[in-house]
């Protein structure tokens, strides 16, 4: 038994905001009363969480944790002890691993590897079409029998509107959201970045916002004729027509812009970096209700194929180890978002969108988050639980940040 004694316990599904006690017996929430009231956890180890916000367990929905494949870049193992340290608790993992995990026997390599080697909860995410080369049809059924959460051609959108007409009314059956990345490949050919006066400035190709638009306007089309989850990026007008249309916002995308992009491949992402008017623009969408949840799109990258020209390098950053402290820093603290909103995007918003539940009551999973809203401290890359390095946030200095991840009444990681 573990008891989390004197913390400020925060839980978007009750609207909870009070000092409490929880106490976690194995895998479940055994009791939650108020500070110095738990009946039964005399025997119990306790964490003190004075001073710290005591939340549910944070869901990170879009990572890349390269196993099967490329673990020169990262395996199951080290990325999700990249996540626990991130305060995560449950991450869903993109198919895009080699060989793409299209069928049940690659979802059970990475439950069975997961379970054998994980720190925090791995939920994959099975490809939508067959190698996500855009042609047929997955075994999504299947899929969803061995373990996968949702299903997304991640790293590229569903290739033609047909396909993915298909793959939605398929998967309403099945019940599971679709995972798009939007993005018109005819228009984002070659580019490198956004499209702008930056682009312009650096001499590099780049895409027009309408790269994103374009797919994103054919989803939706999609989704009303199908009547599936599809689940998006920046899908303000689609959510006001009162579709199943659910969407994402990462943390580089809410703290960076184009106007930030040098030669350095640490700022190769895609999405790239866009307009100071359209971070904006996520700004407000996160503080309104449209977005649904923060998602890292952690993909890392090995040094000797990100650490080279611009153009030649593959696209993505590390995304656990800084999310949270970017999400206080440029969310709450700015005073642009309460914290229980920022809470409810780590966790609520996301389960939510995965057709799940994330509260704090008794019987519920002992998944917790904890954190701090001030203690100082400085991201290092070189000491990253991840194998890669690819980040543009080294050496930078955050106020407040994860201090104890739980999972399954397990302290999974500690900051000390
Ligand atoms: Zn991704």
């Amino acid at each position: 038994m573990l008891l989390i004694k004197n913390g400020r316990v925060l839980d978007p599904a009750s609207k909870t905001d009070a000092p409490r006690d929880i106490l976690l017996d194995g895998e479940h929430i055994a009791e939650i009363a108020p500070t110095g009231k738990i009946q039964h956890g005399d025997n119990a180890q306790t964490f003190d969480a004075a001073g710290l916000i005591v939340a549910p367990g944070f869901i990170d929905m879009h990572c890349h944790l390269r196993e099967p494949g490329q673990e020169n870049s990262e395996t199951i193992e080290t990325g999700s002890h990249a996540a626990a340290r991130g305060g995560f608790t449950a991450i869903c993992c993109m198919p895009n691993t080699k060989p793409v995990n299209d069928n049940a026997s690659i979802t059970r390599f990475i439950v069975d590897r997961a379970k054998a080697f994980g720190h925090v909860r791995v939920w994959p995410i099975g490809a939508a079409s067959i190698g996500s080369k855009g042609e047929n049809i997955s075994e999504i059924a299947a899929m969803r029998d061995a373990g996968i959460v949702a299903v997304s051609d991640d790293g590229k959108p569903i290739a033609t509107a047909k396909l993915a007409r298909q793959i939605m009314d398929y998967c309403r059956t099945l019940d599971l959201p679709v995972i798009e990345h939007a993005e018109d490949v005819s228009l984002a050919a070659g580019a490198v970045m956004r499209e702008g006066i930056a682009s312009t400035r650096l001499g590099l190709p780049g895409m027009p916002a309408a790269a994103e638009s374009v797919c994103v306007a054919r989803d939706v089309q999609v989704a009303e004729l199908t009547g599936g989850r599809l689940h998006i990026a920046q899908v303000r007008f689609a959510k006001q027509n009162g579709l199943r249309v659910t969407c994402e916002v990462t943390p580089h995308h809410f703290t960076l812009i184009d106007e930030d992009v040098t030669y350095d491949s640490r700022y190769k992402m895609n999405p790239p970096l866009a307009a100071r008017e359209d971070r904006e623009a996520l700004l407000e969408g996160l503080a309104d209700g449209t977005v649904d949840a923060i998602a890292t799109d952690h993909a890392p990258h090995e040094p000797a194929i990100k650490d080279v020209e611009f153009d030649k390098a593959p696209f993505g950053i590390l995304g656990f180890e800084t999310a949270v402290g970017l999400a206080l820093e440029q969310l709450v603290h700015t005073g642009r978002i309460p914290l229980m909103r920022m809470v409810e995007l780590f966790t609520t918003g996301p389960a939510r969108v995965l057709g799940k539940d994330r509260r704090l009551a008794v019987g519920e999973p002992a998944d917790l988050t904890i954190f701090s809203l001030d203690r100082p401290w400085t991201y290092q890359v070189r000491e990253s639980a991840s194998k890669s390095r690819n980040s543009p946030f080294d050496a930078h200095a955050f106020k407040g940040g994860p201090v104890a991840t739980v999972v399954a009444g397990k302290i999974a990681y500690q900051h000390l």
